[in-house]
C-alpha cells in the first residue's frame, strides 16, 4: 500500500449498486435517484461544480446502500420497529449526508491523518484537495471527528463588509437565521479582512460578537477565490 491519499471512485461503487447512468440536467434539485429500467439513474442539476457533483452523487449512492442493505431498520432505535417507514425526510436526508461525507472522505482516514498534526486550515485544504472533496466536506469531516475542537466560518464580501456565510461545527451547518446574529467585533482589524486583503493565510486572535457576547479565537484565517474568507476557529 502506497499510504497516499485514496480519491473515492462514485462511478464504481455506483455500477455495483446498479447505476447505469450519471448526468447533468437542468433539473430544479440538485440530484436525484430515477429508476430505470435494468438500475437506476442518477441526475445532477448542471449548473453545480465539479466538486458539488460529487457530493450530490455520493448522496444518491447513499440512498441506495441504505436501501439495498435495508439500513434503516438495521439502526432502528427498537429491533422489528419498521423504522424504515417512521424517519422523517429530514432524517433521511441527513443520513445521506453524512453517508457522502464518509465515502468522499472516511473518517478512519481521516484520523490516521490527522494524529500527530497541530491545527492548521492549511492542511484541511490539501485534505480536500487530496480527496477531490469541497471544503466545506472536508472541515465538516474534521469538526465531525472532535479531534481538533475547533469551527469553520465562512466569510462572504459584499459593499466594502464582511458577513457570515456558513458556519460548520461540530453539531453540523448553523442555520441561515443563526447566521445573522454573527458578525466581527472589530471588522477593519479583524483577521479576516486582512487575510482578505493580503491574500495569504493569517493566524492570530478573532473576536467575534455572537449575539451582543464578545468572543475570542485563536484562528487562522485564508482568502479563497470568489472575495470569500474560510477561517478556523479554536477555543483559547
Ligand atoms: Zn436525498
Amino acid at each position: 500500500m502506497s499510504g497516499g491519499p485514496s480519491v473515492c471512485d462514485l462511478e464504481h461503487i455506483g455500477r455495483a449498486l446498479g447505476v447505469t447512468e450519471i448526468r447533468r440536467e437542468s433539473t430544479h434539485e440538485r440530484g436525484r435517484l430515477i429508476r430505470v429500467p435494468g438500475g437506476y439513474k442518477i441526475e445532477v442539476r448542471e449548473s453545480l461544480d465539479a466538486l458539488d457533483v460529487r457530493f450530490i452523487v455520493a448522496h444518491e449512492l447513499t440512498h441506495l446502500i441504505i436501501e439495498r442493505f435495508d439500513l434503516l431498520d438495521a439502526i432502528a432505535p427498537q429491533p422489528g420497529s419498521s423504522f424504515s417507514r417512521t424517519v422523517s425526510y429530514d432524517f433521511l436526508e441527513r443520513l445521506c449526508d453524512a453517508g457522502a461525507r464518509e465515502l468522499l472522505f472516511p473518517m478512519v482516514d481521516l484520523r490516521r491523518h490527522l494524529r500527530g498534526q497541530a491545527p492548521s486550515i492549511e492542511l484541511v485544504r490539501r485534505f480536500a484537495v487530496d480527496r477531490a472533496c469541497s471544503l466545506p466536506v472536508a472541515t465538516h469531516r474534521i469538526c465531525e471527528s472532535g479531534f481538533w475542537q475547533c469551527r469553520f466560518l465562512w466569510w462572504g464580501y459584499a459593499r466594502d463588509q464582511l458577513f457570515a456565510e456558513r458556519a460548520i461545527d461540530a453539531r453540523g451547518e448553523l442555520s441561515t437565521k443563526e447566521l445573522l446574529h454573527v458578525s466581527l467585533a472589530d471588522p477593519t482589524t479583524s483577521l479576516a479582512w486582512r487575510a482578505l486583503s493580503s491574500g495569504s493565510t493569517l493566524s492570530g486572535d478573532e473576536t467575534l460578537m455572537i449575539w451582543d457576547t464578545p468572543a475570542t479565537y485563536r484562528a487562522q484565517a485564508v482568502a479563497t477565490r470568489d472575495n470569500q474568507v474560510v477561517e478556523m476557529l479554536l477555543r483559547n
